[in-house]
């Protein structure tokens, strides 16, 4: 479909709303994404005609509901260019996919003294259940720097990959910098000394293009509620000879094949790794987010995406007393920055006065802001349906901020 910006806008209902009078701007999309009408139709379709639990029943509903959730898995297959849909296995969200593989492989790879390696960007959700196994298992977790434009050098990086080394785990977009990492090249350099690798591409989904086989990346997670599907919707894809030698990650109904008091033996992949009655609604919705996106051709996306982060960034950087964080080469939708003396706090709830919902605070990383020695930014984040006049918005915003609290 021709991408229409004034078409697109029409299939969010919730941008006709008003905020204290004012239409509402929408600038927290790397937070969540909002959702196409036919996303939220896909929800009460299911309801009202499908809804049953999925894979155990012999009846009419329970077939076409496990129909339609395979077959999203399939899709989801397709959108990510994995080679079989026994590779994707669904989670509630990027920060379920990441603990399933830091518990089950962390369990299979890690020994006292072996090494996990991060960036210094990454989300907590890339962090911590790292910084977990590791202490389980008396492994260290080493990071990976950045410079002050918030890019990673590969030199620096290269020889941060030792024997010890026995995970990578990355972020393929920064959700506090917006930095587009150079994951392609970072994952050859791992595969050389064979070490797996984990992408975190929460902030990659819907925005740019996931080829899991291009890449070659071992792990691949992300999040449905980030691109325009339900909240609790989310991806694990895995090379299926890792997820094959992996244990399961929590057992219960669905995950097993025999089971007796003395022994239980699992299901084949990827239902090895769901456990219990998954959140049917919100995958269903996901492959309508994804046929969604489907209907224009990502470039398209993207070049509109980059076109609102260029005149934004070149707004914003207009304004007197205002300072981004994250200006890295290769860039997503995302500008992070502060006003000389202003509590981002406090410029974002005058944004939201206006209409103009932007994220403050640490964006949960917090060694991004220790980095730059600040407690926290403004952060605009872009999705399909922004625009320009948008942004002129936000410019006048920041100004009626800057005359109250500067
Ligand atoms: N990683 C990144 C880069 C993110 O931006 C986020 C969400 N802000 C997460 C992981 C966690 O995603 P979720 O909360 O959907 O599990």
């Amino acid at each position: 479909m021709p991408f229409d910006i004034n078409k697109i806008r029409k299939h969010f209902p919730i941008l006709e709303e008003k905020i204290n009078n004012n239409s509402l701007i929408y600038f927290d999309n790397a937070a969540t994404s909002q959702k196409p009408l036919q996303v939220i139709e896909r929800i009460i379709d299911y309801y009202k005609k499908e809804n049953c639990n999925i894979h155990r029943g012999v009846h009419t509903l329970s077939q076409k509901a496990t129909r339609a959730f395979e077959e999203t898995r399939v899709k989801v297959k397709e959108f990510i260019n994995a080679e079989s849909s026994h590779e994707v296995v669904f989670t509630k969200g990027t920060t379920e996919s990441i603990n399933l593989v830091a518990n089950s492989l962390g369990e299979k790879l890690l020994q006292e003294g072996d090494e996990v390696l991060v960036s210094a960007m990454e989300h907590h959700s890339n962090l911590v259940p790292w910084q977990m196994v590791c202490k389980k298992k008396k492994a260290h977790m080493k990071v990976i720097p950045f410079n002050d434009k918030g890019e990673i050098i590969l030199e620096v990086f290269k020889p941060l990959l030792n024997s010890r080394t026995k995970i990578l785990a990355l972020s393929h977009i920064s959700n506090a910098l917006g930095t587009i990492n150079p994951v392609k090249e970072m994952i050859a350099m791992a595969h050389e000394k064979d070490i797996p690798v984990l992408i975190d591409g929460a902030q990659a989904a819907a925005h740019i293009e996931i080829d899991v086989q291009a890449l070659d990346c071992d792990f691949y997670c992300f999040s449905g509620h980030k691109m325009y599907a339900p909240m609790g919707s989310g991806v694990l894809f895995g090379k299926q000879e890792f997820l094959e030698m992996m244990e399961p990650y929590q057992g219960g109904g669905e995950m097993v094949d025999t089971v007796t008091f003395e022994e239980t033996t699992y299901n084949e992949l990827p239902f090895k790794f769901e456990a219990g009655t998954p959140n049917v609604e919100s995958i269903l919705g996901m492959g309508a987010a994804i046929d969604f996106v489907r209907e224009y051709d990502l470039h398209e996306i993207r070049k509109h995406e980059e076109e609102l982060l260029k005149y934004g960034t070149e707004a914003l950087s207009r304004i007197e007393g205002l300072k981004i964080y994250g200006t890295a080469k290769e860039k997503s939708g995302i500008i992070s920055f502060l006003l000389d003396g202003i509590h981002p706090y406090d410029a974002g709830t005058i944004l939201d006065q206006l209409g103009i919902e932007v994220r403050t605070g640490h964006h949960c990383a917090q060694p991004v802001m220790d980095r730059y020695l600040i407690p926290g930014t403004v952060r605009v984040s872009f999705a399909i349906y922004n625009t320009m006049k948008e942004i002129d918005k936000l410019v006048g915003g920041l100004d009626t901020v800057k005359k109250m609290l500067g």
